[in-house]
C-alpha cells in the first residue's frame, strides 16, 4: 500500500476537511530550504514548515546536539529535578530576551506557551489580592487553538463551533489601516484609541493585554508600526496592567530583529516563545515573565504557586536543539542573513505592487506577503487554495492565508533561490491577470 493510502486509514491531519482536501504529499526528507517527495520531486520550503524553520532543515549542528542529547539524557521530570540543557537555555534566552525577563517557564507549544501567559497574568493579580477578570487582546489576533488561547484569539470560522466555551476577552481594533476607521493611512499611535477606550471602560478589572508585536500573522500577516507598539507599552503602564507579548510568530529573527518587541524598544511583563524558539525540529514553548511577576509567586504561602505544569517540562532533547539553534544565529550571523531577504523583498515591492490584483504589500524582516484581489464574488479560500497548487506546480510551497499569499523561507535560503521564487511570483501572477482578462473579454 502506498504511504497516501496507508495515510487515509488512520489519520487525522490538522485544519483539514478530510472530505475533499487535496491528498497530503507524502515527504520522504528534508535539506536546507528543500523537501524531497516520495516520488522524487525538491519543493523548497517557502513557509518554514508552518513558521517555524530557522536554518533550514537536517542542519549537522543541530544534528549533532540533538543525538549527543539523547545518548546523555533524553528527559526527567522537571518538578524537583533540573538539567544542564534547561539551565543553558534559560540563561541564553535571558541575554537575547528584551531586558527585564528573567524568567523562564518551560511548555511544550505555542499555545500552551500562551495559556501559561495568561493563568500567569490572572494568578498575579489573585496573588496580589485582586480580582480581575478581564483580558484584552486584538482583532485579527490569533494566539492559539486551546480553549485559553482561542478566547484571546479574535472571534473567526476556527473558533465559531467552541464560542460558548470561551472566556470573555474584549477585543481592540487591530491597527489596521483597512478597517480600524480612525484614520485613512497606515495606523501609528492615532490607533491606540479602542484599546485606549476599552482600558478606560474597563479600568481595574483588566489583569492583561495580549498582543501578537509588530506582526500579527494568522490573523493575515498584518504589519504594524513600532509607534503602536510603544504606545501600547505606555498604556499599558498608564492603566496599570500586564502586557503579554505573544512573539510565537516573531521570535527568533522573523520580523529582522530577535524579537519584534525590540522594533519599538519595549518590554512586555511577559513574553511567549515557541516555533522558531527549536530551529523547526522540536515541540517546546517558554514563557518569559519579570521578577516583578515571579515575585507575586514567590512566597511562603503555598496557595500563592503557579499551579501549571506538563509532562514534557523543559525536555532535555528540545532544550538541546534550542541551544544549538541560537548558536547558530551566531556563529552563522543570521541576522544578516534576514536583513539580506528583507532587502530582496523590498527590491521586489514596487513591482509587486504594480500588478492589478495584488494589494497592500507587507513586508518585514524575512516575511512577505500580500493579499489577491478576489472579484466576481469568488471565496477567498478558493483563491489561496487556486495559487497554492499553482506554485506546487512549480515546485513551491507557499501555503496561503485565505487569500494573502506569503513567503517565509528559512534564513539559509541563498539569493538565487530567492529570485527564482520571486520570478515564479511574477509568472502566476501575470497568468492569472491574463486568465482575468480573457473571461471578462468572453462575458
Ligand atoms: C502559531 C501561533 C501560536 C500557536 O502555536 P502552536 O505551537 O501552533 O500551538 C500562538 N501564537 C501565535 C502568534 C502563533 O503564530
Amino acid at each position: 500500500m502506498s504511504l497516501v493510502d496507508r495515510d487515509r486509514k488512520h489519520l487525522w491531519h490538522p485544519y483539514t476537511q478530510e472530505k475533499t482536501a487535496p491528498l497530503p504529499l507524502p515527504i520522504t526528507g528534508a535539506k536546507g530550504v528543500w523537501l524531497e517527495t516520495e516520488d522524487g520531486r525538491r519543493l523548497l520550503d517557502g513557509v518554514s514548515s508552518w513558521w517555524v524553520n530557522t536554518h533550514g532543515h537536517s542542519h549537522p549542528y543541530i544534528n549533532k546536539a540533538l543525538s549527543e542529547q539523547a545518548g546523555t539524557l533524553e528527559h526527567v521530570i522537571f518538578a524537583g529535578f533540573t538539567h544542564e540543557p534547561a539551565i543553558r537555555l534559560s540563561e541564553m534566552l535571558v541575554e537575547v530576551l528584551p531586558e527585564g525577563l528573567n524568567r523562564i517557564f518551560f511548555s511544550d507549544n505555542g499555545s500552551t506557551a500562551v495559556e501559561v501567559a495568561l493563568k500567569m497574568a490572572y494568578q498575579y493579580w489573585v496573588n496580589k489580592g485582586e480580582e480581575r477578570t478581564t483580558f484584552l487582546a486584538l482583532e485579527r489576533g490569533y494566539h492559539g487553538d486551546t480553549i485559553g488561547a482561542m478566547s484571546a484569539s479574535d472571534a473567526s470560522t476556527f473558533t465559531d463551533p467552541f464560542k460558548s466555551l470561551l472566556f470573555t476577552v474584549k477585543k481592540a481594533a487591530a491597527p489596521f489601516a483597512l478597517e480600524c476607521g480612525h484614520c485613512s493611512d497606515r495606523c501609528d499611535v492615532t490607533c491606540s484609541k479602542s484599546l485606549e477606550d476599552l482600558l478606560r471602560h474597563e479600568r481595574g478589572n483588566v489583569a492583561a493585554v495580549i498582543v501578537e508585536p509588530m506582526l500579527q500573522g494568522a490573523g493575515g500577516m498584518i504589519v504594524w508600526k513600532a509607534a503602536y507598539l510603544k504606545r501600547l507599552r505606555e498604556l499599558c503602564d498608564e492603566y496599570g496592567v500586564l502586557l503579554i507579548a505573544d512573539e510565537v510568530l516573531t521570535g527568533f529573527g522573523r520580523t529582522g530583529t530577535m524579537f519584534a518587541c525590540e522594533h519599538a524598544e519595549i518590554s512586555p511583563d511577559i513574553l511567549c516563545m515557541s516555533k522558531a524558539l527549536t530551529a523547526g525540529y522540536m515541540p517546546l514553548g517558554a514563557t518569559a515573565a519579570t521578577d516583578n511577576v515571579f515575585e507575586a509567586f514567590y512566597h511562603e504561602d503555598r496557595l500563592k504557586t503557579f499551579f501549571h505544569g506538563h509532562s514534557y517540562c523543559a525536555n532535555p532533547l528540545a532544550c538541546a536543539v534550542a541551544i544549538a539553534n541560537l548558536e547558530l544565529f551566531e556563529k552563522e550571523n543570521t541576522l544578516s542573513k534576514i536583513a539580506f531577504i528583507n532587502s530582496k523583498f523590498k527590491g521586489f515591492e514596487n513591482e509587486l505592487s504594480r500588478f492589478e490584483s495584488v494589494r497592500d504589500v507587507r513586508i518585514i524582516g524575512g516575511v512577505l506577503a500580500f493579499e489577491i484581489e478576489v472579484r466576481d464574488g469568488g471565496y477567498l479560500a478558493d483563491i489561496g487554495q487556486q495559487f497554492y497548487q499553482r506554485f506546487l506546480e512549480k515546485k513551491i510551497v507557499l501555503r496561503p492565508l485565505g487569500n494573502v499569499l506569503l513567503f517565509m523561507p528559512p534564513y539559509v535560503i541563498k539569493e538565487e533561490e530567492i529570485d527564482w521564487v520571486l520570478d515564479e511570483i511574477r509568472s502566476v501572477l501575470s497568468a492569472y491577470e491574463a486568465t482575468r482578462v480573457n473571461s471578462a473579454k468572453s462575458i
